[in-house]
């Protein structure tokens, strides 16, 4: 059986169209010169986000890790909310690599996001020399194990302005800023605003095999590509993937194609009388009572998804179609019973 896989929307291929554009890539030493292909990639990008500057790096875990690290000193705590990426997902280089004490803050904004009060009031003031100076906040939108949901500009607005008035640096984890822009319909210019860096990935959900683009002012992303090196992120003919990275961004206009996949998927599962929320993007999160009893059932209808807690996860992408969302629900049908909660 053809297997339909849900798990991410980082197990896409590069198109036919893609790997022409790598095979014929312009292309120079990036660490001596810059290389042409990734720099033209780095300026659209900044531009897209009205940010001054870019930089590509490998994936979206160097990214936030050079963004914090610029940021932070040891004995610094950085706010973050509760099961942010830069939390749980990162192996907490965060905090030894980074040097930051981590706080979580609950989500009493909306589903992925603390509310302003809770930013100003976790800041504080500065106490005496011995203790942690609260200097940073990390925010992440769309917000992935809240099953991607999104932070919009007036909110993201507030909570920058609270953090600003509290004199913290702004970093924002914008894995999937683009599913959150589609989303609202708004630019994705409205959703950096204000932030002093900011990382998008192309990986996910764009179909390039890798790249994510660390954007902030000119002297901060100088300071930034010295870290990228010091990481062992300096690659030298990255045109080849800039070129990837290029063509990823030709996805943008068709995102919402991936939304509307998802909410028709969560649609279908409800019909099985499931649990499943209506998505705000392209992370669907459904609680099932056995998460390990419901992917073995998945798997041998030949549907693949991820646990996420007590949920399991679906993500559809710009490799499966409609017809394939169609197909997993019918192959699903049957073994609904083992996915309900009782
Ligand atoms: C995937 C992801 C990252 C990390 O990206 P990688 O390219 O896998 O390193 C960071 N933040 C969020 C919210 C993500 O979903």
């Amino acid at each position: 059986m053809r297997p339909i896989d849900l798990r991410s929307d980082t197990v896409t291929r590069p198109s036919p169209e893609m790997r022409a554009a790598m095979a014929s890539a312009e292309v120079g030493d990036d660490v001596l010169d810059h290389d042409p292909t990734l720099a033209r990639l780095e300026d659209r990008v900044a531009e897209l986000l009205g940010m001054e500057a870019a930089l590509w790096v490998p994936s979206g875990c160097m990214g936030n890790l050079i963004a914090l690290m610029l940021h932070l000193k040891r004995g610094d705590r950085f706010l973050a909310p509760a099961q942010a990426h830069v939390l749980g997902s990162e192996l907490g280089t965060v905090a030894w690599l980074a040097g930051g004490m981590p706080e979580a803050l609950p989500w009493e904004g909306g589903p992925g996001r603390p509310a302003p009060t809770q930013v100003t009031k976790a800041a504080g003031s500065p106490g005496p020399y011995y203790t942690l100076r609260t200097t940073l906040l990390c925010l992440e939108n769309t917000h992935n194990f809240a099953g991607g949901t999104v932070t919009p500009p007036e909110e993201h607005r507030a909570l920058v302005i609270a953090a600003k008035a509290a004199k913290l640096v702004v970093h924002l984890d914008g894995a999937r800023l683009w599913h959150a822009a589609a989303a609202l319909s708004a630019p994705l210019s409205a959703l950096s605003e204000g932030v002093d860096t900011v990382q998008v990935c192309l990986s996910k959900g764009l179909g390039a095999p890798m790249g994510s683009l660390l954007c902030g002012s000119k002297p901060a992303l100088a300071e930034a590509r010295r870290l990228r090196k010091m990481l062992g992120g300096g690659i030298r003919q990255g045109g080849v993937m800039g070129a990837a990275g290029l063509v990823a961004l030709d996805y943008l206009p068709r995102i919402a194609e991936d939304h509307a996949k998802t909410r028709r998927l969560a649609e279908g599962l409800r019909g099985f009388g499931l649990a499943a929320p209506v998505p705000e993007t392209n992370i669907l999160l459904v609680p099932v009572p056995d998460a390990a009893v419901a992917l073995a059932a998945l798997d041998s209808a030949g549907v693949r998804a991820l646990p996420v807690g007590s949920a399991i996860r679906f993500i559809p992408h710009r490799d499966v179609a409609m017809a394939d969302i169609e197909e997993a629900l019918r192959r699903i049908e049957p073994l609904a019973h083992l996915l309900r909660e009782v």
